[in-house]
């Protein structure tokens, strides 16, 4: 482990302000930037930046000695290929710095502005600052917007995030490209008592939904609450702030489901709860993740519910 990491965080901010800067000289960025409704503003609070083509940019720019090489490497911002030379990681991508939540720049996600130039995100891999099973992007955002929060909202990604501050609702974090971690909900607890899971309504949104639950089980105590939202198949916030604006999302949040009552609808969507057996799978499968519960309220009425039903 490395004991001063101050030349890595002001590297990787120098690199968020390179690409900052390269944002304006792009025609492609910026009419790209217009077509996803990204204002002024916006851009200036995410700090979203453009990594040009070519596979020294970032190099030229930060690398100019064999110890700031280096530096690029342990970052992530450079790769290297076969004979060992070294590229720019990200080339030709809209950039959004991921800050830690002090705000310092950490890691980067990139999105091509078209399908067909390989993987649609490319995140900085883990590095001595950057571990992606800890890390929510936005939460130094949704922070400075409102120290003391009621709720935050985790949803899928960058532009959904993003959608949501610029509406009017900065209470929005995602995850990185990895399924919700039980580190993650302690931070989102730490956040905010309430905590709103927003996930595709396709099957994948599903999977993670229900990973984000296990997640949030052994963190369920003094009273907070894990709600999920599943939004329509084919839309994500996104969208859905386009269509519906901010009002029409927030009755959305408002309805949301509680935990308890996802968890218990879950698991009996293949289960006869009118016959004996039916009711001896759903209380198989219900019981070890109530024992996940921490002691307290929540778990108790969580057993009692579950004797109800069986
Ligand atoms: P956009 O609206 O820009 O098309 P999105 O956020 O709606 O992007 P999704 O395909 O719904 O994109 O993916 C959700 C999130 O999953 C992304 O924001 C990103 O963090 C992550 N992700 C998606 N595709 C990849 C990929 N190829 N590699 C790594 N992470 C990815
Ligand atoms: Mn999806
Ligand atoms: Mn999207
Ligand atoms: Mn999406």
């Amino acid at each position: 482990q490395r004991e001063d990491k101050t030349d890595l965080y002001a590297l990787l901010d120098a690199a968020a302000r390179w690409y900052e800067n390269e944002l304006p000289k792009s025609a492609d960025a910026q009419a790209y930037c217009k077509k996803r409704g990204l204002d002024a503003a916006t851009i200036q609070r995410f700090r979203i930046g453009w990594a040009p083509a070519g596979f020294d940019g970032v190099i030229k720019a930060l690398g100019g000695s064999d110890k700031r090489m280096h530096l690029l490497n342990e970052a992530g911002m450079v790769a290297s290929n076969e004979r060992g030379n070294r590229y720019d990681r990200f080339r030709e991508r809209l950039m959004f710095p991921i800050l830690d939540r002090r705000g310092r720049v950490i890691a980067f996600g990139g999105r091509v502005l078209q399908s067909d130039q390989g993987p649609k995100y490319l995140n900085s891999p883990e590095t001595p600052l950057f571990h992606k099973g800890r890390e929510l992007f936005a939460l130094w955002q949704v922070k400075q917007a409102n120290p003391s929060l009621a709720r935050i909202v985790v949803v899928e990604g960058y532009m959904d995030v993003i959608a949501m501050h610029q509406a009017g609702l900065p209470i929005a974090v995602a995850t990185l490209g990895t399924a919700t971690t039980p580190e993650h909900t302690e931070v989102l607890f730490r956040a905010a008592p309430d905590v709103v899971f927003c996930f595709d309504g396709d099957r994948a949104g599903r999977a993670a939904a229900w990973k984000a639950l296990e997640a949030a089980l052994p963190r369920l105590r003094d009273g907070r609450q894990a709600y999920f939202l599943f939004l329509p198949d084919g839309e994500d916030p996104d969208t859905l702030i386009r269509k519906e604006g901010k009002d029409g999302f927030e009755k959305r949040l408002k309805a949301a489901t509680p935990l308890s009552e996802y968890f218990f609808s879950e698991l009996s969507h293949d289960v006869d709860t009118a016959s004996l057996d039916g009711r001896a799978r759903l209380a198989e499968r219900a019981r070890p993740l109530i024992a996940r519960l921490p002691d307290g309220a929540f778990r108790d009425l969580m057993a009692q519910e579950l004797e109800k039903r069986t």
